[in-house]
């Protein structure tokens, strides 16, 4: 698996196959998976409304890269932030102790892990992130909260039914309802 940024390349360079274009945003979307893979897949398809034939709208996986890319500054530019300010207060000897930070996860899949592929939140992907890093920082527990709606949790340890995100991050996925059925309807874009 190479880089983010050239995958991205690849998903813009209209020398290549639609299919090798393709899997190249997939594997940007290993790299970027806020909702983790299969949810961060089913949203790309929606909101760049990725046809099932890809040359009936090429520019649909531009626009899908363009998303991650987005969301993917909001998430770098926190985590540079967070090793300025760690070092800062190391400098100063201060040892804070800190909650787990939500992009130290496969793929970043922490940030707001949904376990059911077709149940995420709606808004776009780096508008999502904001707001669930914003209310990290804030101190507001992600078990009693739902960072990204912030709505109370009426139901701890199960999915905001609002938006989907599950608190438990990519753990819930082994308690989810399976999906397999319905998997390959997302990838392939039969929605
Ligand atoms: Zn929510």
């Amino acid at each position: 698996m190479t880089s983010f940024p050239a995958q991205a390349l690849r998903v813009r360079d209209s020398t290549l196959s639609p299919q090798c274009r393709l899997y190249a945003l997939r594997e940007c979307t290993l790299h970027c998976a806020p909702y983790g893979f299969r949810a961060t897949w089913h949203h790309l398809v929606v909101a760049a409304r990725i046809p099932r034939r890809l040359t009936d709208d090429l520019d649909a996986l531009v626009r899908a890269a363009d998303e991650l890319q987005q969301a993917r500054d909001v998430v770098l530019q926190r985590a540079q932030e967070y090793a300025a300010l760690r070092r800062r207060e190391k400098a100063t000897g201060r040892r804070t102790p800190r909650m787990a930070l939500p992009w130290n996860s496969w793929g970043w899949s922490r940030i707001a892990y949904c376990p059911d592929p077709e149940h995420h939140p709606t808004g776009s992907l780096a508008t999502v992130v904001e707001a669930v890093l914003d209310r990290h920082d804030a101190g507001i527990s992600v078990e009693r909260h739902c960072l990204v709606c912030g709505i109370e949790r009426h139901r701890p340890g199960r999915a905001c039914k609002t938006c989907g995100v599950h608190p438990d991050g990519p753990a819930a996925r082994w308690r989810a309802s399976p999906v397999e059925d319905r998997w390959p309807r997302v990838w392939h874009r039969e929605l």
